[in-house]
C-alpha cells in the first residue's frame, strides 16, 4: 500500500506527519516500512527519521539530454544557432558554442544540422540513494543538481526504486513525503498511490493549496483524507477548513514545542516524546486511518 503525505503549500508539517506515520506503521502494522522523500529540491525526510545508518543504494540519475558537437565534422554553417529558439547557441569564430544553462535539450539543432555533427547525449541531473535509519525504516530519496530540471521524472524513478525494494523485502507499506505545491513532482508523487493525506494548517494560504491538491487527486482518482496541523493557532478558521475541504478529517494536531525539539534532535516525535500532546493527537489520527482502512 502506498500512502502519500502532501500539502499544497510548504511548511505545513508534511514531513512531520510522514516521518511519524512511518514510525506508527512500523510499530503497529508492519515489520518494515519503505519511505520516499519526493521533495528532491530540499530533501529532509531522512534527517527527520534520524539520518542514515547504512547506505544501501547510490545511483546517478540521467533525466535529460544535452547536445554535443563534433567539431571535426562541423563546417560552421550556423544553421543550429538560427534554429535554436532558446538562444542557447552562438557562433564564435571557431564554430558554434552552446550555453547549457539555456538549453532545453529537445534537439532541434541536431535535426537541422545537415552533416549530423550534433548528437544528443544523456545528462546527469541528480542522484538516487536509499538508506536505512535508526528506526528501522528504509528511506529512498534523490538530489537534483542545482539548476537541473525534470524533477517529476526523478520522483517517478524514486517511487519505482521504493516499489522494488518493498517487493524484494515483502514490505507492505510505502510512505511518500511529496514535494510542496502542486507542480509536476507532486503529480508524480501522487500518481498511482492508494491514499493521499493532505496536511493543512488553519490559514487561507494552506487551505487554498490543499484545495488545489485535492483537485489534482480527484483527477487522478485518488482517495484523500486530511490532517489539520497546529489547529489551535486559529481555531475559528479550523472549522471553515474542515467544511471547505469536503473530505474526511482524520484529526487535529495542536501546536506543541515538543515538535520543534524532536525535529532539531532528528528523532520522530512518537519516539522523542510519546506523551506529548502532538504525539497523542497524531496517534489518534493514525488510529482512525487504520480503523477506516482495515475494517
Ligand atoms: S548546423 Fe552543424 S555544421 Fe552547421 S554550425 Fe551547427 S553543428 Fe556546425
Ligand atoms: S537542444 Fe534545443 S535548446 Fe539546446 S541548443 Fe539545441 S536547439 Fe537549442
Amino acid at each position: 500500500m502506498e500512502i502519500v503525505v502532501a500539502s499544497g503549500k510548504g511548511g505545513t508539517g508534511k514531513t512531520f506527519v510522514a516521518s511519524n506515520l512511518c514510525v506508527y506503521l512500523k510499530r503497529n502494522l508492519s515489520e518494515e516500512v519503505v519511505a520516499v522523500d519526493a521533495d528532491v529540491e530540499a530533501p529532509d525526510l531522512l534527517m527527520a527519521l534520524g539520518g542514515s545508518t547504512r547506505e544501501v543504494v547510490r545511483e546517478e540519475f540521467y533525466g535529460s539530454y544535452i547536445p554535443a558537437i563534433d567539431m571535426s565534422i562541423c563546417f560552421n554553417c550556423g544553421r543550429c544557432a538560427e534554429a535554436c529558439e532558446f538562444d542557447a547557441i552562438h557562433m564564435a569564430p571557431e564554430g558554434p558554442v552552446i550555453d547549457y544553462s539555456k538549453c532545453e535539450g529537445l534537439g532541434t539543432c541536431a535535426v537541422v544540422c545537415s552533416v549530423k555533427a550534433i548528437t544528443l547525449i544523456e545528462d546527469k541531473t541528480g542522484d538516487i540513494y536509499a538508506s536505512e535509519t535508526p528506526f528501522g525504516i528504509t528511506v529512498v530519496t534523490g538530489d537534483l543538481e542545482l539548476g537541473k530540471g525534470n524533477s517529476g521524472r526523478l520522483v517517478y524513478e524514486l517511487k519505482e526504486r521504493a516499489y522494488r525494494i518493498a517487493s524484494e523485502k515483502r514490505v507492505e507499506f510505502r510512505v511518500v513525503d511529496a514535494a510542496p505545491g502542486i507542480g509536476c513532482p507532486v503529480v508524480s508523487s501522487i500518481a498511482g498511490s492508494d491514499l493521499l493525506i493532505t496536511v493543512v494548517e488553519p490559514t487561507p494560504q494552506s487551505l487554498k493549496g490543499s484545495l488545489r491538491l485535492l483537485e489534482v487527486a480527484e483527477t487522478l482518482g485518488i482517495k484523500t483524507v486530511a490532517i489539520i496541523n497546529k489547529y489551535n493557532l486559529n481555531p475559528g478558521f479550523t472549522a471553515e477548513v474542515e467544511k471547505k475541504l469536503g473530505v474526511e478529517v482524520l484529526g487535529y494536531v495542536p501546536y506543541d514545542d515538543a515538535v520543534v525539539k524532536a525535529y532539531t534532535s532528528a528523532v520522530p516525535l512518537l519516539e522523542y516524546s510519546p506523551a506529548s500532546k502532538a504525539s497523542e493527537a497524531l496517534v489518534k489520527c493514525f488510529d482512525r486511518f487504520r480503523e477506516g482502512w482495515f475494517r
